[in-house]
């Protein structure tokens, strides 16, 4: 636990100190119980973690669970400002995985640094997972935004569509909001897509 900011960070050391850093948020908004947004993302850190741990790694992997991004990136913006400027020139990519399992797979294409999402779709052709752009510009934020303004390479994972927009912020976020096939979709492609970035990074 970072005492300062209140994220909850995990490193797992690799080779090398180039990084990638994956986030979600644990914090949730009054309504409803926050099953979707975000312990869907943040709740898979640790899995994803278990998914890299005990294969020879080139990066650094950096887990960071965000607190009060809900009132307005706050821990995602305190975590950046607290990265030097070495820190940030060593991060290739920073991965957010932000309400999943509502749907399939679906990246803010309009958000994301486009190399990053090339190797995502790369990823999901190669597991047959589908895999959809679907930009949230004009409904929300997201963690992305710090990392992004600090010029660092971002890709927004989630699975909100026009339809499930709404359960979001409602009581109707909550665990039946969940598929389940979607959600491990969503694991499977995030913990491919890591270990892919991993060798494909530079
Ligand atoms: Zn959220």
């Amino acid at each position: 636990m970072d005492k300062k900011s209140g994220n909850v960070i995990c490193t797992l050391p690799g080779q090398t100190s180039s990084t990638i850093i994956i986030g979600g948020h644990f914090d949730f908004a009054d309504e409803g119980t926050g099953i979707v947004d975000d312990w869907s993302g943040a709740s898979l850190l640790p899995s994803l973690y278990q998914a890299l741990k005990s294969r020879p790694r080139r990066h650094t992997f950096v887990f960071v669970a965000f607190t009060a991004e809900e009132r307005g990136l706050v821990g995602s913006s305190r975590y950046v400002r607290n990265m030097t400027p070495e820190q940030k020139a060593l991060t290739r990519a920073f991965v957010n995985l932000e309400c999943l399992g509502l749907t399939t797979v679906k990246v803010w294409t309009s958000r994301s640094t486009p190399a990053l999402v090339t190797r995502l779709s790369e990823v999901a052709r190669m597991l047959g997972i589908p895999l959809q752009g679907i930009n949230v510009d004009r409904v929300g934020d997201d963690d992305t935004h710090p990392f992004l303004s600090a010029h660092i390479p971002v890709i927004s994972i989630h699975s909100v569509t026009q339809e499930t927009w709404s359960i979001l912020h409602s009581p109707r976020d909550r665990m039946d909001a969940i598929n389940f096939e979607d959600y491990y979709a969503a694991y499977k492609l995030a913990a491919y897509y890591l270990a892919y970035l991993d060798v494909a990074a530079e």
